[in-house]
């Protein structure tokens, strides 16, 4: 791995390393050193979201939009944000991110809080506890907590996990179908959300799918929204289709680690209920061999997710080659050493050793014509997008045919998703 520092020379090769002109490489770098708030930060009186530590897992942090419309969730309350050269300070009525070396490095948005986020549903459930904001999306965890958590004698959740110790502060446990309902529709009336995530834990029984059916399908019906999935690899691939038919756009499969020893220990209920080889079988089928719905507009992606900074860049460069190769778009985390996890005490990576990582993510997804970056209205906070990527290349001109198709794709996405949210029963513009 090269040398590099943030601010050293202003470039590494031909990308740009000083953060005040890239803010790709200033979002990666917040999520590994986080930002420490000065008194004159009062967030939510200044239209910020709250901080909210919500099923999702990784996200905790303040949610901010960089320049270049990089929205991201920093570290804020974790230990290892004490030794972040960042700070966040309001002044002449702007947010600031300043460097502790190097002075005022950008001025920065909120990400806004909806104003459903104060009310509560028709059965008197606080909103957010039944679904939040990630970026620009709505995030759904409808069920009860991942059964890993409550393995006895010995719990078996993913050590950097804090799903479990989330539960009845930040976000509900059970959530009736018209509970979500009625939250998807004030996110996409006030919010302007055209995709809604659903995220399961494990459930013995292999029950997350039948689960989330009944969500899935009224929300469609209701609002068209785009949808997207991210279970466990259910036994039984035909399911897939099934959801495709239903109108699931999105499948997601964490299996976080690429080394089969790392995978074993970091994520050890994973490993005795699935393997690994489980998580890849299930990736390859859903973007092989499930097939068009015959619908007019249902566009699908699957993704492979992992987590930078539990194993050698190498080995998440290899993850990300491997899910590639097979047509899925990987989608790339980057540890965060949550309080109160088994992992909490461990250091976050460096930026310099998961820069190569988010490097190849941009290349690979290039080099195999995968649509990046199309649904141009969906930002997400929690990760960094293969797109948002193309920020660390040497040299990104060089995908300059693969960038013009893109261009073309989204503006017929645009285009099309329009048509379609038309449909949904929420009268609401669509953001272009
Ligand atoms: S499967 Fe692992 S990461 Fe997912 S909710 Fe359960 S413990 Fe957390």
């Amino acid at each position: 791995m090269g040398a590099y520092a943030p601010f050293s020379s202003g470039r590494e090769r031909g990308m740009e390393s000083d953060v005040r002109k890239n803010p790709g490489l200033l979002k990666l770098d917040l999520y590994c050193r986080g930002i420490k708030l000065d008194d004159s930060c009062t967030i939510e009186e200044k239209g910020g979201r709250k901080i909210l530590r919500t099923r999702a897992g990784l996200g905790s942090g303040l949610e901010l939009i960089l320049p270049g419309d990089l929205w991201t969730n920093v570290p804020v309350v974790e230990d290892f944000v004490a030794a972040s050269p960042y700070t966040l300070g309001w002044r002449d009525g702007a947010f600031w991110i300043d460097h502790e070396a190097h002075g005022p490095v950008t001025p920065v948005r909120l990400s806004p809080q909806p104003s459903w986020y104060n009310r509560t549903t028709s059965t008197g459930k606080r909103m957010t506890l039944v679904g939040t904001l990630q970026g620009t999306y709505l995030g759904v965890y409808p069920s009860k907590v991942c059964e890993y958590w409550l393995k006895q004698p010995d719990k078996e959740q993913c050590k950097f996990c804090s799903v479990g110790l989330n539960l009845g502060a930040d976000d509900g446990d059970e959530k009736s179908v018209e509970e979500v309902v009625e939250v998807v529709k004030a996110a996409r009336a006030e919010s302007g959300i055209t995709y809604v995530d659903f995220n399961t834990g494990h459930y013995d029984g292999d029950t997350y799918l039948d689960i989330l059916e009944p969500y899935i399908r009224r929300v469609k019906e209701e609002t068209h929204v785009m949808i997207g999935v991210q279970t466990p690899p259910h036994r039984d691939l035909t399911r897939y289709r099934e959801l495709r038919r239903m109108g699931v756009n999105r499948i997601s499969f964490c299996f976080e680690i690429w080394n089969r020893e790392r995978f074993q220990e970091v994520c050890p209920g994973k490993h005795r209920q699935y393997g690994l080889d489980r998580y890849l079988e299930a990736i390859r089928y859903c973007a092989q061999e499930v097939g068009p719905t015959g619908r007019d507009f249902e566009p699908w992606v699957v993704n492979g997710e992992i987590i930078a900074g539990l194993e050698p860049a190498e080995d998440s460069i290899r993850a990300i080659d491997w899910i590639t190769s097979v047509g899925a778009i990987p989608t790339v985390c980057v540890f965060r050493p949550l309080q109160a996890t088994d992992y909490a005490t461990l250091p976050p990576p460096k930026t310099e050793d998961v820069v190569p990582v988010f490097r190849r993510l941009y290349e690979a997804c290039m080099e195999r014509g995968l649509p990046i970056g199309v649904a141009g209205n969906v930002h997400v906070s929690l990760v960094m997008l293969p797109d948002e990527a193309r920020w660390l290349q040497h040299d990104p001109n060089r995908f300059w045919w693969g960038e013009t198709k893109l261009k073309l794709m989204r503006k017929v996405f645009a285009a099309r998703l329009r048509r379609e949210l038309g449909r949904g029963q929420v009268a609401v513009p669509v953001p272009a």
